[in-house]
Formats: structure tokens, C-alpha cells, sequence
């Protein structure tokens, strides 16, 4: 009998976790933390954080991160355990990610509260609207974020084209990418359409490196080199 091990594997990048206890910080809240076992890549998940649902961790990975690069901090939130590789999880990811960007490269101010109240904005679009009434959650979630940092609503003028012209913008770069649907890349259509706006009507530049997706290998809507944000 026997001749099987119990491996544990890191709920970030699925490396085998090798039993190392001492002290380690949480990938998703940057929380200092009691770890028996470790990523090689250095990744570690606090109870709270592994627990979590999607939203939950956005609102935890927003709330703590430094970063700048709205990518970088979408990519930490997609890489929580609750993520499937498409799924209705991801509708919130643009709005939180560009909010915390923004606020991190001071320019953009928001708190928490407002940066959850964006992420509800896009929660009652449903799995596969993109196919079903042409509309992406990740997409009005880049319509959101800029919402939010121009402070529209329906009874603005110039804000509300703009936040229509960011949402449109987004889903006709979905529709011109083609194929079937995959929330990885809409998410980084999503992102990359709010910040062009932002630089142009408001000159709010945010940095973002060219998109190279590390979920490729572990998604099966994964459209390889048919997607412009594959990592060949
Ligand atoms: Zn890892
Ligand atoms: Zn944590």
C-alpha cells in the first residue's frame, strides 16, 4: 500500500508547496503571517484570504495593494482561489483595478466604500451576456471606474457620453478581437479602454506594461495566438 504523498499546491500559481513553517506575507492582503507551508514563488494566502469570496477578494487585494499598474493588480486579483478561468467573478476585477491604480499614483482619490460600490455596478450582469445581449461586466466595469472618477450619472452631459464612449469603446474592441468568449481577455480589453480614456479626455496617465496573460496554460478559453494578449 501506500506509495502516494499528500502534496499541497500554492492557490496562486499552483506550484507544489514545500513545508517551510516561519513567517510569510499574504500575496492578496499583505497581511504578516504564520505559514507551516510555502510557494516556491513566495506566494502565500492568510486564512481570511483563502476563504474569501471573488468579491471579497477584490475588496481585500484593492485595499492593500501599492501597485500602479492596473494589469498587475487585476492579475493579483484573478489568481484568488475563488476565480474559475471564466465566470461572472470577473465582472468587478476592471473598476476595483483601475480604482486602486489611480489611487495609488495620486490621481484619483477613493475609498474603499467607493471602490465596492463601483464593483456592484457591474454585478447584475450575467454569465454570458457578451453572447446573449451583447453586453461584457468587465467592460461596463471600465465604464465604472471612469464613472466614478468623472463623477457622472444620468443627468451629467459631458461625463455621461464619456462613460457611454468608454463602455462602447471596450465591447467593440471585445467584438474586433473575435472569437468565442474568454473573461481573462476581457478583462485586460476592459482596462486597457479605460485607461486610454482617462489619458485622453482627462490626462490621468496610468502606466500599463505591454499585457503578456499568465493564465493561458490553465484556462480552456484560452485563444492562444489568436488573442492579442497571448504570452508566445
Ligand atoms: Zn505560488
Ligand atoms: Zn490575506
Amino acid at each position: 500500500m501506500g506509495g502516494w504523498t499528500l502534496a499541497y499546491h500554492c492557490p496562486v500559481c499552483r506550484e507544489e508547496l514545500v513545508e517551510r513553517p516561519g513567517r510569510a506575507t499574504c500575496w492578496f492582503c499583505g497581511r504578516d503571517d504564520e505559514a507551516e507551508w510555502t510557494c516556491p514563488a513566495g506566494h502565500h494566502a492568510c486564512e481570511d484570504c483563502r476563504t474569501a469570496e471573488p468579491d471579497e477578494g477584490i475588496a481585500r487585494v484593492a485595499a492593500a495593494t501599492t501597485e500602479t499598474d492596473p494589469v498587475a493588480i487585476a492579475e493579483r486579483m484573478m489568481s484568488h482561489p475563488s476565480f474559475q478561468p471564466s465566470g461572472p467573478e470577473h465582472h468587478g476585477v476592471p473598476a476595483a483595478a483601475l480604482l486602486a491604480a489611480l489611487r495609488n499614483a495620486g490621481l484619483h482619490a477613493s475609498s474603499p466604500e467607493r471602490i465596492g460600490a463601483a464593483v456592484r455596478r457591474t454585478a447584475d450582469v450575467p454569465l454570458g451576456a457578451c453572447g446573449s445581449r451583447g453586453d461584457c461586466g468587465a467592460c461596463v466595469g471600465a465604464g465604472a471606474a471612469v464613472a466614478a472618477v468623472v463623477g457622472a450619472d444620468y443627468r451629467t452631459a459631458a461625463e455621461r457620453a464619456l462613460v457611454l464612449r468608454t463602455t462602447s469603446r471596450a465591447l467593440g474592441r471585445l467584438a474586433d478581437l473575435g472569437g468565442a468568449r474568454c473573461c481573462k481577455q476581457a478583462v485586460y480589453v476592459a482596462i486597457e479602454t479605460a485607461v486610454q480614456v482617462l489619458a485622453e479626455a482627462r490626462g490621468l496617465r496610468l502606466e500599463i506594461p505591454a499585457i503578456r496573460c499568465p493564465f493561458a496554460d490553465r484556462n480552456p478559453d484560452c485563444k492562444k495566438d489568436g488573442c492579442p494578449y497571448h504570452d508566445r
